[in-house]
């Protein structure tokens, strides 16, 4: 009985060593690998520039907005009013504020009705668009004056020459919708 005792106590030992062994194997025989894509040099003098490519997707939440841009894909235009009677402002907000940046109380939703005819206040050419502008380019930005707005929106004028005091129609993108505010725009309006 002695001596089986002494022989299961060594098969124990000599496992547990062996499984030590086999795990600091492992590890050495893996070696690390550059996964990524190897950057092109662009320019070496006066010192070295590489293209990096990156591929980011930026998740953006609309929160409190999100009516806005619901609208804007059943082709209306929604803007935002303070429900608080004591608040000195009465007009509407387009853009929309989740609050009243008044009286902070928080926003109710009033959709004008269609069609939505405005007022050029101002416009300006725009030559070259910065990175991220996903509108070809040169495109006219307008200024539009709604009646019952606190506000003079910017948004761009799909076709047609503007001038100031212009009577603009407001249009929407609802077929494949970007999403953004691109979606609506104006287009000259004649009766
Ligand atoms: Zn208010």
């Amino acid at each position: 009985m002695a001596k089986k005792k002494v022989q299961i106590k060594k098969k124990i030992q000599t496992k547990k060593k062996v499984q030590i062994k086999k795990k600091v194997q492992a590890k050495q025989t893996k070696e690390t690998k550059f996964i990524g894509q190897v950057t092109k040099i662009r320019q070496t003098e006066p010192r070295t520039v590489i293209e990096w490519p990156r591929a980011m997707t930026h998740v953006h939440t609309y929160g409190l907005l999100s009516p806005f841009f619901e609208g804007l894909r059943k082709g209306e235009l929604r803007a935002t009013l303070c429900p608080n009677n004591k608040c000195p402002e009465k007009r509407l907000w387009i853009p929309p504020r989740a609050h009243c940046p008044d009286c902070h109380t928080e926003m109710i939703w009033k959709t004008l009705p269609n069609p939505v005819i405005g007022k050029i206040y101002t416009f300006t050419q725009v030559v070259y668009a910065g990175i991220g502008i996903e509108l070809s380019t040169p495109y006219w930005q307008v200024d539009v004056e709604l009646p019952g707005l606190a506000t003079i929106p910017k948004s761009y004028l799909l076709r047609g020459e503007p001038y100031i005091g212009m009577k603009v129609k407001a249009e929407f993108r609802t077929k494949k919708p970007t999403n953004t505010i691109l979606d609506y725009y104006w287009v000259p309006y004649q009766k």
